[in-house]
């Protein structure tokens, strides 16, 4: 078991429960298919969902992780490229720049598969922290393409959906015979294995 002594954080002169690590949705599951919405409440709710984003992708050593892949329909996700570049952003808007590039990527809902997937190189999102306050990412490299698969994710649309003909051939056979297409959605439960955590 991890560390459960986080199960409960104080917040000021409530206690609320801690992060929980969230099954993540795989291919199949309508939710990643569903745009999400908007969010309008910047609430003690959101808060909560995004510690669960955060903690469920870093017990996943994933480098994003929006709310719909653990089955919440809601426009946020999580990121940590690396130990410079990490936070949240919900409802993002992305401005693009620079010509298309290719780079092998990946998805926590698509466990094991690796594709070469254009994107573009620069990528500027804006969008409001957990707080309501406005928010501005710049990145380039492994942070833009973070930030377009991430924001692709809100709107119902996977990485497999952006590779050419012969890749997208090759993806849907590979998720075929993978062990985890098909299986039945999962409970929610406490994950069993212990969790990393920075800061
Ligand atoms: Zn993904």
């Amino acid at each position: 078991m991890g560390d459960r002594r986080r199960c409960f954080v104080a917040m000021g002169p409530t206690r609320r429960e801690c992060p929980l690590e969230r099954d993540i949705r795989y291919f199949g599951d309508p939710v990643l298919r569903t745009p999400a919405e908007p969010v309008t409440d910047f609430d003690v709710e959101l808060r909560k969902l995004v510690d669960d984003l955060n903690e469920t992708m870093m017990g996943a050593h994933g480098v994003g992780l929006a709310a719909p892949q653990i089955g919440v329909s809601l426009r946020v996700f999580v990121y940590h490229v690396d130990e410079d570049e990490f936070g949240h952003l919900i409802n993002p808007v992305l401005k693009l720049e620079g010509d298309p590039e290719e780079d092998d990527e990946g998805c926590l809902s698509l466990p094991g598969l690796q594709f070469p997937t254009l994107r573009a190189p620069r990528a500027i999102a804006t969008g409001f922290d957990m707080y309501g306050e406005p928010v501005k990412i710049e990145g380039t490299e492994l942070l833009a393409r973070c930030v377009q698969h991430e924001t692709d994710h809100l709107d119902g649309i996977l990485f497999i959906d952006r590779l050419d003909k012969k890749q997208r051939k090759l993806a849907m056979q590979a998720i075929r015979e993978a062990e985890w297409f098909g299986m039945p959605k999962p409970e929610i439960k406490v994950s069993p294995h212990p969790t990393a955590r920075i800061s």
